[in-house]
């Protein structure tokens, strides 16, 4: 299976069990995947969409680069929440998608940057 499709399902498999989560091993690899996989279905008409995957995706990098902070964990749970506003369900279903990661992966993108 292709990392992409791993996000891709989250949210699907998460409606049968609510503690699914994502696998630790290429943790941001797995989720840049399937963020740049939805690009070719992305139209532009929104901003939640247009505007917040390619940020989700400058802000994940950061934790790649060491360099991430509460404040990029902030923004990021922001871009995501933001989503359910999207206009159609490319968005909607991005956005499902990294609310499961959020809830269930939170560790993973917390301990990086917490300070105690
Ligand atoms: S959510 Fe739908 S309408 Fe909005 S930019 Fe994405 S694909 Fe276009």
């Amino acid at each position: 299976m292709k990392e992409s499709q791993v996000v891709n399902e989250l949210f699907e498999k998460w409606i049968l069990d609510a503690k699914i989560k994502l696998d630790e091993d290429n943790f941001f690899l797995k989720i840049n995947d399937y963020l740049e996989s939805t690009h070719p279905e992305i139209c532009g008409k929104c901003p939640p969409c247009r505007d917040g995957v390619v940020r989700l995706e400058t802000l994940l990098n950061k934790y790649k680069d060491g360099v991430a902070t509460l404040k990029t964990l902030k923004e990021i749970e922001d871009i995501v929440y933001n989503l359910r506003s999207s206009r159609c369900s490319v968005g909607l279903d991005i956005g499902k998608n990294m609310e499961v990661v959020l809830e269930n992966n939170y560790h993973l993108l917390y301990n990086p940057v917490k300070k105690y």
